[in-house]
């Protein structure tokens, strides 16, 4: 298909694990154009390749989310590349499990809640003009959520478990002395499961704010339990090597990173996910080309209050405010 008659989807993380399949699956579907939007260019190029995903379908562009001057930068070289925007997919994300002490972004945030909370808040904020501009009839904001944002979910059952407290952390300025969220001592573990709970409340008020003026549809999924990514290569060898096997074999919830990317995809494309305000799921016990449907997700999750609070303490700690 001719390029100008491609929509283009922005993808983060696009150099590995969900976000790649995501990018190989959208781009064989013939009519999208994928923008690869990630830190190590070479690494995403040879990732491309890897998935065979054809040179005229992709286009890579460098975007660090842990530094909100890169994320600005980002939308300025997006704008000037011409690409009008019809979706955006937020995937990208990092899980530090055994940090003792926690790494810093350029503005002095906590690592794991800057790079996967606060660089997306600013990155929707900035292209949602570019979205409500786009000439597709439903453009599409797709954050990625996980099961471990939910403790009334078995996968989210296991300590520590997220609790974002009153934003204490974030109230007074999320730098040094505060790591977390809360306020309270640094847990590497809870800090990612916090900015995936941050993950929701964006997408609900994003929803809240803008569905119906902008008319963009606001979404999240759960992809499934895709025990393979390099989401855990700084985890124990040995967890590596035996979570696979567990998922496959004992609780029967694996993923492969391939469906995962199908099921991204699916969201951003298929005409029966053009709901907002919504959180998907295939459950946890996966069989391959499952089922999808909405599912409830956590009570603070859904808390509209805290969702209103977190925009505006996250607007002030991004400078939009
Ligand atoms: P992954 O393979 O580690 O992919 C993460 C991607 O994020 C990589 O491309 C990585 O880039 C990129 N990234 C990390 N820090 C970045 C930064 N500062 N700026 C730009 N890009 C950055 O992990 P994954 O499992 O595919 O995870 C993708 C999403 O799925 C995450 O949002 C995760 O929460 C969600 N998820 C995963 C699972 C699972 O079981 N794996 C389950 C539920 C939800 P590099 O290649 O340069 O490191």
């Amino acid at each position: 298909m001719a390029e100008q008659h491609k929509s283009t989807v922005v993808i983060t993380g696009a150099s590995s694990g969900v976000g790649l399949q995501a990018a190989r699956a959208l781009a064989q579907r013939g009519n999208w154009h994928v923008v690869m939007a990630c830190r190590n260019l070479e690494k995403a190029e040879n990732a491309a390749q890897s998935v065979g995903i054809p040179k005229d379908s992709y286009t890579i562009m460098h975007l660090d989310l842990a530094s909100l001057d890169s994320v600005r930068q980002f939308v300025k070289n997006f704008r000037e590349s011409g690409k009008s925007l019809d979706a955006l997919v937020c995937n990208a994300a990092i899980y530090t499990p055994l940090l003792k002490e926690p790494l810093r972004s350029p503005e002095g945030y906590e690592l794991s809640v800057a790079t996967n909370h606060l660089g997306h808040f600013l990155l929707c904020n900035l292209l949602l003009e570019d979205l409500r501009n786009s000439s597709a009839s439903e453009p599409r904001l797709v954050i990625l959520g996980t099961v471990t944002h939910n403790p009334k979910e078995l996968g989210g059952k296991i300590p520590p478990r997220p609790d974002l407290g009153d934003l204490q952390g974030l109230e007074e300025g999320f730098k040094a002395p505060h790591s977390m969220i809360d306020g309270k001592k640094f847990e590497p573990v809870k800090a990612y499961k916090d900015s995936k709970v941050c993950n929701v409340l964006t997408m609900k008020e994003l929803h809240r704010r803008y569905h119906e003026s902008h008319g963009i549809t606001f979404s999240s999924l759960y992809p499934g339990c895709v025990a393979t990514t390099a989401l855990f290569r700084d985890h124990y060898p040995l967890f590596q090597k035996l979570f696979p096997l567990f998922q496959r074999y004992i609780t029967g919830g694996f993923v492969s990173e391939e469906e995962s990317g199908n099921r991204v995809a699916e969201v951003v494309a298929d005409p029966e996910y053009n709901q907002s305000g919504v959180y998907w799921s295939w459950g946890n016990r996966q069989k391959k080309n499952g089922k999808s449907f909405i599912k409830e997700v956590s009570p603070e999750a859904s808390n509209d209050d805290k969702a209103k609070r977190l925009w505006e303490l996250s607007q002030k700690l991004v400078a939009l405010a």
